[in-house]
């Protein structure tokens, strides 16, 4: 009984966060950056910024994750950055040689006020930066946002340092995928290669942080968009952004600079999502879609059918990033469940809240941005319990502690693997949802069953 503490009456706070639903600012936009082939991250803060966003994402990926650090001492912190981010440009394209060094702020630098474009201009005017390479940079203090808003402004970043447009038209469209796993990403990318159609993906960690090991050290794994593929990102004929939160900025930049048209989408996670998904593929590339679709299509809905009676009336709890939680909210609603509550530490806004709504109905309870922690999320739980929890690691105390099941989605996770590896979007992605569930309520179901009702067929 970890969180025994925790009262069932819920207090109004303005000024208090009791363990965050959400992690900062720079640990997304180091994972965006890692998107970027040939990238190395840099966090223009203390060492210990940049010792935290590693181990954030080394834990949850258990790969060892590369960036720098400006090294920000006392010094720093009273004059400000702009000699330490000079030197550390200069050591950095010295020793290790990255095609882009991809800078992103800290609580410190941000107070300080660095202003990062002058910085980068003073680099490039005394020759620090080699021909051909480039520094990005985005703005993330992390007393605001969340990773996932971290993530957003390094995607952007990369539309604003590198996206170009020429008077031509490529025949290709854009995919900014959202913070999701590497392995969704590629999901992504195959259901878009199914299709026959050409497409950019940035930023696009899979083959980054979930390389193969091969028994060589790679500084700078396979995966990745190139610089290239980034910056004909101007001249392509649509952008599709998934996930409002995480990639609608990028999106309206590219539109703005090159006047590349858009469309948002959920997250492609579930049946209906993915399949707005594929038909808007269909329609803004004029492509048809494959049999092998439909039948990963058919299997999902084979298998909603076939075990309805377990997911009929089940009640559901999730916390964790808002683009995924309209996704799953909506996934699960569509099979039945009831929806009680959804958290996020990330600050939504009311549009996410309208959508929710829409999706599960006026009963359930919403809270997100500040004050929308874990625990406001156990209180929650306190005052109606529900089947399950579909949570990060950090709910496995409350799932611990009120003996509910609880379903590893989002980010972190540090305590199970697989998320690398195997997708929760497209329709196999559905399918993997789906056992989850399932295995979550028939292991609970043995685990409670009197003899005369333990069933070997379910
Ligand atoms: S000081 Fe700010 S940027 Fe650094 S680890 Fe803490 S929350 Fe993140």
């Amino acid at each position: 009984m970890l969180l025994r503490h925790t009262p069932e009456e819920i207090a109004e706070r303005q000024a208090l966060t009791i363990n965050p639903a959400k992690t900062c600012q720079p640990v997304g936009a180091m994972y965006a950056a890692l998107g970027l082939h040939g990238c190395l991250p840099h966090s223009h803060g203390s060492q210990g910024c940049c010792a935290y966003h590693r181990s954030a994402l080394t834990r949850h990926y258990k790969d060892p994750i590369m960036a720098t650090t400006s090294s920000f001492t006392e010094g720093a912190s009273v004059f400000g950055g702009q000699a330490n981010l000079v030197e550390a440009i200069n050591n950095i394209f010295t020793i290790y040689a990255p095609d882009v060094i991809a800078v992103h702020t800290t609580c410190l630098s941000e107070v300080i006020g660095d202003d990062l474009t002058q910085i980068i201009n003073k680099a490039q005017a005394e020759g620090k930066i080699p021909k051909g390479k480039r520094v990005i940079h985005a703005n993330t203090p992390s007393f605001k946002g969340s990773h996932v808003t971290g993530f957003s402004a390094m995607t952007q970043s990369m539309v604003h340092y590198l996206s170009e447009c020429t008077d031509r038209t490529v025949d290709q469209i854009n995919i900014i995928p959202g913070f999701v796993e590497p392995s969704d990403m590629e999901e992504i990318k195959r259901i878009v290669r199914e299709m026959g159609i050409r497409a950019v993906m940035f930023p696009d960690t899979s083959g980054v942080v979930n390389s193969p090991l091969d028994g060589k050290f790679h500084m700078y794994p396979k995966g990745g968009a190139t610089v290239e593929q980034v910056r004909s990102a101007g001249d392509s004929t649509f952008t599709l952004a998934l996930g409002r939160t995480a990639s609608l900025a990028a999106a309206k930049l590219l539109d703005t600079k090159c006047k590349v048209p858009f469309e948002v989408l959920d997250l492609p996670i579930g049946l209906r999502a993915t399949d707005s998904f594929v038909d808007t593929l269909r329609k803004t590339a004029g492509a048809s879609v494959p049999e092998s679709l439909m039948a990963e299509r058919g299997q999902v809905v084979d298998m909603m059918s076939d075990m309805h009676q377990y997911f009929y009336r089940k009640k559901v709890a999730l916390v964790g990033d808002p683009d995924q939680l309209v996704s799953l909210a909506e996934f699960l609603a569509d099979i039945d469940m009831e929806v009680l509550y959804v958290v996020t530490g990330t600050p939504a806004g009311p549009k996410f809240e309208r959508r929710i709504r829409e999706l599960t109905g006026e009963q359930t309870r919403i809270a997100q941005g500040l004050g929308a922690d874990m625990f406001r999320f156990h209180q929650f739980i306190k005052n109606g319990k529900p089947d399950l929890i579909f949570g990060n690691t950090y709910a496995k105390y409350i799932a611990r502690d009120e003996d509910i099941p609880l379903i590893r989605v989002g980010f972190p996770i540090y305590d199970r693997v697989g998320h690398q590896y195997f997708p929760i979007t497209g329709y196999r992605g559905a399918l993997r949802l789906l056992e989850k569930i399932l295995n979550a309520i028939l292991d609970r179901q043995d685990r409670d069953a009197p003899e005369e009702s333990f069933e070997l067929v379910m």
